[in-house]
């Protein structure tokens, strides 16, 4: 069966272009190319598959903010040899230095390729949350690099862990360049460190992995969520000023995403909630919640939501303790 994905994809790339917007489709990241979707935000809006061996490792949303004398990166992907690829992307617009790479959370598909940046930027700042930085250093990255490198047969070979090194909580307010990031952390979401990051002249906001286009939040690493914190930076940051939302994975675009990625948090907290309280375990529940949440049936990692409805189960057990 692998081999046969292989080979079609290798067929297809004869003609790249045609599906290289097919977010269903595994692709490595030169496949796809860095688009503008805001006056100084650009994005390689990635495919929604898990690391494997087609896409050497890549399936997040790398991003760069280009200004007057200098690059911004925002998660610079999987490996070193796509943060290499994103920065070649870069150079085909600016010829100016990477003044700084922020990191939105310490899931591997979104910082291993710091190294690509670093290899050419040797001194560049790399921005995390305090917390992230604590988690790098006592070795979640290592075992990032082991997972990927199960997931995609060795193609991210020769990644390093490289990780964030000016730490932030939330609230700074950054000037780079003339430009002004806006840095909010509203607690514990789809981690215990997530960093938004708004480009408050382009009304932008990436949210991370705190909300995914057409993806069930929180689905791959639900053990780091919390569901009901997941709801609160949502909510928060729909008060604010931001019209055009980067996702940690799918297309960008307007409101309708966070409305959704909260729609569905929502939903599925009352449904849980309703269950639970009917003295329903959560493996007898699944058929009726899914049932409630039928409107996001085509959305990925639907048929995981078992696996989701149990860490919602106990975090609603834990609050009515
Ligand atoms: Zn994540
Ligand atoms: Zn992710």
């Amino acid at each position: 069966m692998n081999k046969l994905v292989t080979a079609v994809v290798m067929l297809c790339a004869v003609h790249a272009p045609v599906w290289a917007h097919d977010p269903q489709t595994p692709s490595s990241i030169e496949h796809i190319p860095l688009e503008r979707i805001s006056p100084h935000i650009y994005v390689v809006q990635g495919t929604q598959d898990l690391p494997n061996p087609v896409s050497r490792g890549f399936m997040n949303n790398p991003a760069a903010i280009l200004t007057d004398n200098g690059v911004i990166i925002v998660d610079p992907g999987s490996s070193a040899e796509i943060g290499k690829e994103l920065l070649k992307k870069v150079r085909a617009l600016s010829d100016k230095p990477v003044v700084a790479v922020f990191n939105t959370h310490v899931h591997g598909d979104h910082w291993l390729g710091n190294q690509g940046i670093r290899e050419l930027y040797p001194e560049v700042p790399i921005y995390a949350h305090e917390r992230m930085i604590e988690r790098v250093n006592t070795g979640e990255g290592a075992v990032w690099i082991k997972q990927f490198m199960e997931m995609t047969g060795n193609a991210i070979e020769g990644t390093r862990v490289v990780g964030p090194n000016v730490g932030l909580s939330g609230g700074e307010v950054l000037t780079l360049d003339g430009l002004t990031l806006r840095i909010h952390h509203t607690g514990r979401a789809h981690t215990d460190h997530d960093l938004m990051i708004e480009v408050v002249d382009d009304a932008g906001l990436f949210f991370g992995d705190i909300i995914a286009a057409r993806r069930v939040p929180n689905s791959d690493v639900p053990q780091d969520a919390s569901f009901k914190g997941s709801i609160t930076a949502i909510r928060t940051l729909l008060e604010g000023p931001s019209t055009l939302f980067i996702p940690g994975h799918g297309q960008s675009g307007g409101r309708e995403l966070p409305e959704a990625s909260l729609r569905f948090l929502e939903k599925l907290r009352a449904a849980v909630t309703k269950y639970y309280e009917q003295g329903l375990a959560d493996y007898e529940m699944k058929e009726q919640v899914s049932a409630e949440l039928a409107e996001f049936r085509d959305w990925h990692n639907f048929d995981e939501l078992g696996k989701v409805i149990s860490y919602v189960y106990q975090e609603i057990e834990a609050e009515n303790f």
